[in-house]
C-alpha cells in the first residue's frame, strides 16, 4: 500500500495536500504580502502603518528599481504602485510584472489627475486605480478588494490543479485496470474504452468508439453477449458472471481461427442514469458501464482438464464417459426424429499377442495408427471412443437401417486390411465388430453397448475378423461363453483337463512313432470338450499359458511312465501356443519340465502353427536354437494354409512339417494327385525336414502317401486321440 501510494505521488504530486477537503482554509488565504512603492517617505511610512493596522504583510520600496529587486525575491501579493518616479517609473515596473510576475497584482495610487494616465494605468495591467490624496478607508476598501478577487482566484486556480490531478489519476488507473472498462450510449455504442482493449484486442480505442458493440463479439456468443451490453439495470440485479467471447482484431478471417483468437471474458455490467426530473423522480437511461475480465487463461486451463476427464489420452479419442453422454444425447434425438442409430463394439483380434510380443510401445503406437485409421471411416456425427485396451465403441447416429450400419463396418474392415509397420515389421490388424441398433436392439445405453458387446463376442468366438448384428440367441451363447470362462479358471484346480494322444504312423514300416498330445477338458456339466471350445477363450484370457504349462508337465510325465513301463520309445508332439512362445521363460520351463522327469530332448516335439512363428521372428530363432541345442525338436503345424512367405523355413532352426489336412482331404484313390503334397514333399526333402501328413481318414489316402515314399501321417484312419491307457495298450501291442 505504502509503495503503490508513494509510487503514485512520485507520478502525480502528493496525493492531494492541495485537494484534502474542499479548497484551502481562510487563514492561508487571507496571508498577503503587499509592497508599497512609492519615492515620497512620508506616503511610504503612512501607507505601511495603515497596512499594519488591518493585519497585512507590508514591504516598503523607494524607487522601481527597488521594487523589481523586491519583486524578484518572490512572495509579492499586491503593489500599491506610484506612477512617477525617478528613474524607473511606474509604467516600466508593471511592464516588467506582466512580463516577469503575471501572478502579482498592482493596484497604482498616484498624484496624476488625467483620465489618460489612468485608462494607461490600467490597460498596462493595474487592476485598480487610486487617486491622490485619498481617504485611508478608501484605500483599504480598493485593497480588500482586490485582495478578495485574488483569494477567489486562488481558490478556483487550486480547484483546478486538483481537478485534473484527480482526472489524471483515474486515468491512469483506468488506463492500467487489467480489466476492460467501457461505457456505451443508449443505442449500444461505445463512448469509453479503456486503453486495455489494445494489449488484449489488439485495437486502437479510437477504432472501437463510436461502433455498436455486436462488431467484436463472437457470433455464437451473441445471444449472451446481449444480456450485458444492453444491461439496464443498475446495483446487485445488474449482470455478471456471464461468460463470451471477443474477437480480437484481424478474424473477419474464416470460423476456425475465431476461437483461438477471441478471448473469453466475465463481464459485470450496470446500467447509468441521470436524473432528469429530480422533482419527479424520474431517470432517464443514458448507456451502460460496465468491466470485462480476461479470463482465457482459466478457459484454456478449463479445456484441458475437460479434455483429459473425456477423452483417452494415448488416442486422443473420445473416453467411455463422453462415448456415453453423446450416445444419451443420440438416443433422445432418435427417438424425437423416429431414426435408427447403431452402436458398434469393436475389439482388436490379437492384440494381446502383438503387445507381448512386439513390446508395449509398439502396442502403443499400433493403438494410434488404427485409432485414427478407423477415425477415418467416420462421418462428422459419429463417435469413435476407446473404451479399454484393444476395445473400442463407435456410435453412428442417423441411419435408416441395418444395411447402413453394416457399410460402416464394411469401410473399416477395408481400411484395416493394409499392414501397419511397427518396429520394420508388418503386422495385420483385424477386428471383430458387433453391432446392436436403436430401438430394435436395446432403447437404453447399457442395453446397446451390452449387446453389441455380446454381438462382438459372437464373431470373435466365430473365426474372428467380421462383423455380426446381434440377436435373442446370442444371450444365451454369451452366458455360455462367461461361465465358460469362469470354468476354465476353476478346471485346472480340479484337474479337468485330461490329455488324449494321437498316433504319428511311419507308414512305410507300420509302426507308431509318435504321439500328439491333444488336451480334452472333462467339463462336470457338459462332458468332453475339445480344444476348439476352450483353447480360444484360453489363449484371450491369458489362461492358456498355465494350461500350456500343465500340458508339457503331464506329457513328459506319461511319457517317463510308459518308458518305465518299457513301451516309451516314442516321440511326443506338444501344441504350443503363442501366448506360451513370447513368454521369456519360455525355454527355461520346456528345460526344467524335460529334466524335472528325465525326459531326452529329442523325444520332444513342439507344434507351432506358422502365424505364430512369424509374429517375431528374432526371438523365435534364438529361443528354437537354445532348444535345439538341448535336443527339442520343432515342427511347423498346420503346414500351408498360414503365412504365405516360406522364406521363414531358411532363418528358423525347424525340424518337420505337420501338412494341413486340407491338402489330403481330397485325396479319394492312390493314384489321385495333389500337386501341393508333392510339391511339399520333395520342398521338405530339399530342406532336410521331416514330414508329417495330417488328417488321413481313408486307406486310399495311406496308399497315396506310400507311393509317393511319405513316412509318416497322422490321422483317424490311423488312430483317433485316445486317452493314455488304450495308448499304452496300443505302444505294448507293438
Ligand atoms: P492340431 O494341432 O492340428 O491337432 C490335430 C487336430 O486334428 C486334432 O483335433 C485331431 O483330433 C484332429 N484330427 C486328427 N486326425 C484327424 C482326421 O483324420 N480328420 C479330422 N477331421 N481331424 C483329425 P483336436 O484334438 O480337436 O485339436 C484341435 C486343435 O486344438 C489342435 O490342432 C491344436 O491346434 C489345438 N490343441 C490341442 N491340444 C492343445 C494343447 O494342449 N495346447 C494348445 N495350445 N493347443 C492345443
Ligand atoms: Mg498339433
Ligand atoms: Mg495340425
Amino acid at each position: 500500500m505504502t509503495t503503490s501510494a508513494s509510487w503514485l505521488g512520485a507520478r502525480f504530486g502528493p496525493l492531494s495536500e492541495e485537494c484534502h477537503g474542499e479548497v484551502a482554509g481562510p487563514t492561508e488565504d487571507s496571508r498577503f504580502t503587499v509592497l508599497v512603492v512609492d519615492d515620497d517617505a512620508r506616503m511610504r511610512a503612512s501607507v505601511g502603518d495603515l497596512l499594519d493596522a488591518y493585519g497585512h504583510q507590508c514591504q516598503l520600496a523607494a524607487s522601481g528599481r527597488e521594487a523589481l529587486e523586491l519583486l524578484s525575491a518572490g512572495g509579492i501579493d499586491l503593489l500599491l504602485l506610484d506612477l512617477n518616479m525617478p528613474g524607473i517609473d511606474g509604467y516600466q515596473v508593471m511592464h516588467e510584472i506582466s512580463e516577469h510576475y503575471p501572478d502579482t497584482d498592482v493596484i497604482v495610487v498616484s498624484g496624476e489627475t488625467t483620465f489618460e494616465s489612468a485608462t494607461e494605468a490600467l490597460r498596462c495591467g493595474a487592476q485598480d486605480f487610486l487617486r491622490k490624496p485619498y481617504a485611508p478607508e478608501e484605500l483599504i476598501r480598493v485593497i480588500n478588494n482586490t485582495l478578495r478577487k485574488r483569494t477567489l482566484e486562488r481558490k478556483m486556480r487550486r480547484m483546478h490543479r486538483c481537478l485534473e490531478a484527480s482526472e489524471h489519476r483515474y486515468r491512469f488507473i483506468v488506463n492500467n485496470s487489467p480489466d476492460i472498462i467501457y461505457m456505451l450510449d443508449n443505442n449500444g455504442n461505445f463512448v469509453f474504452i479503456n486503453e486495455r482493449i489494445k494489449t488484449l484486442l489488439g485495437y486502437e480505442t479510437g477504432e472501437i468508439l463510436g461502433e455498436h458493440y455486436s462488431r467484436f463479439v463472437h457470433k455464437d456468443d451473441i445471444e449472451k453477449a446481449k444480456y450485458v451490453f444492453d444491461e439496464r439495470r443498475t446495483g446487485s440485479r445488474a449482470s455478471n458472471n456471464i461468460e463470451f467471447r471477443l474477437l480480437c482484431k484481424g478474424s473477419a478471417l474464416p470460423y476456425r481461427y475465431f476461437e483461438s483468437r477471441s478471448i473469453t471474458i466475465e463481464l459485470s455490467a450496470m446500467g447509468i442514469y441521470a436524473t432528469a426530473q429530480q422533482e419527479a423522480q424520474q431517470q432517464e437511461f443514458v448507456g451502460t458501464y460496465g468491466v470485462v475480465r480476461d479470463i482465457s487463461e482459466r478457459k484454456r486451463a478449463e479445456e484441458v482438464i475437460n479434455f483429459q476427464l473425456y477423452h483417452d489420452l494415448l488416442t486422443k479419442l473420445p473416453n467411455r464417459s463422453l462415448f456415453r453422454d453423446r450416445l444419451n444425447l443420440a438416443i433422445s434425438q432418435a427417438k424425437r426424429n423416429k431414426t435408427k442409430l447403431a452402436v458398434m463394439f469393436l475389439d482388436m483380434d490379437r492384440f494381446k499377442v502383438i503387445n507381448d510380443s512386439l513390446g508395449h510401445l509398439a502396442g502403443d503406437q499400433l493403438l494410434q495408427t488404427v485409432a485414427s485409421r478407423l477415425h477415418s471411416c467416420l462421418r462428422d456425427g459419429d463417435t469413435l471412443a476407446r473404451v479399454g485396451g484393444d476395445e473400442f465403441n463407435l456410435l453412428v447416429p442417423g441411419i435408416s437401417g441395418r444395411e447402413d450400419a453394416a457399410m460402416v463396418a464394411r469401410k473399416i474392415m477395408d481400411r484395416l486390411k493394409d499392414p501397419v509397420i511397427l518396429d520394420g515389421y508388418e503386422v495385420f490388424v483385424s477386428f471383430s465388430i458387433g453391432i446392436a441398433i436403436f430401438p430394435d436392439d436395446g432403447q437404453t445405453i447399457d442395453m446397446l453397448v451390452k449387446n453389441s458387446d455380446m454381438a462382438m463376442y459372437h464373431i470373435k468366438a466365430h473365426g474372428k475378423n467380421g462383423f455380426e448384428f446381434f440377436a435373442d440367441n446370442m444371450k444365451a451363447v454369451f452366458h455360455r461363453q462367461l461361465s465358460l470362462e469362469n470354468g476354465i479358471r476353476k478346471a485346472l484346480e480340479r484337474r479337468e483337463f485330461e490329455l488324449f494322444y494321437q498316433p504319428q504312423v511311419n507308414i512305410l514300416e507300420q509302426r507308431i512313432c509318435g504321439l500328439e498330445a491333444l488336451i480334452r477338458w472333462n467339463h462336470p456339466e457338459r462332458g468332453l470338450l475339445l480344444p476348439d471350445q476352450f483353447i480360444p477363450l484360453s489363449e484371450e484370457t491369458g489362461l492358456i499359458v498355465e494350461i500350456g504349462n500343465w500340458v508339457l508337465d503331464s506329457a513328459c510325465r506319461e511319457l517317463k511312465s510308459w518308458q518305465l513301463q518299457g513301451v516309451g520309445n516314442v516321440q511326443i508332439g506338444v501344441n504350443i501356443s503363442a501366448a506360451q512362445l513370447v513368454q521369456p521363460e519360455f525355454e527355461r520351463t520346456v528345460l526344467d519340465t524335460l529334466a524335472k522327469h528325465g525326459v531326452a530332448g529329442s523325444q520332444l516335439e513342439l507344434e507351432i502353427t506358422e502365424n505364430i512363428l512369424m509374429q517375431d521372428m528374432d526371438q523365435a530363432v534364438s529361443k528354437f536354437q537354445q532348444l535345439a541345442v538341448n535336443g527339442v525338436r520343432v515342427a511347423v503345424d498346420d503346414f500351408g494354409i498360414g503365412y504365405s512367405s516360406l522364406s521363414y523355413l531358411h532363418s528358423l532352426p525347424l525340424h518337420a512339417l505337420k501338412i494341413d489336412r486340407s491338402f489330403i482331404s481330397g485325396i479319394q484313390a492312390p493314384k489321385d494327385r495333389s500337386s501341393i503334397v508333392t510339391a511339399v514333399l520333395a520342398m521338405a526333402r530339399e530342406l532336410n525336414l521331416e514330414v508329417v501328413v495330417e488328417g488321413v481318414e481313408r486307406k486310399a489316402q495311406v496308399e497315396y502317401l506310400q507311393r509317393l515314399d511319405c513316412g509318416k501321417a497322422q490321422g483317424f484312419y490311423l488312430g483317433r486321440p485316445a486317452p493314455p491307457e488304450e495308448i499304452r495298450a496300443l505302444l505294448r501291442n507293438q
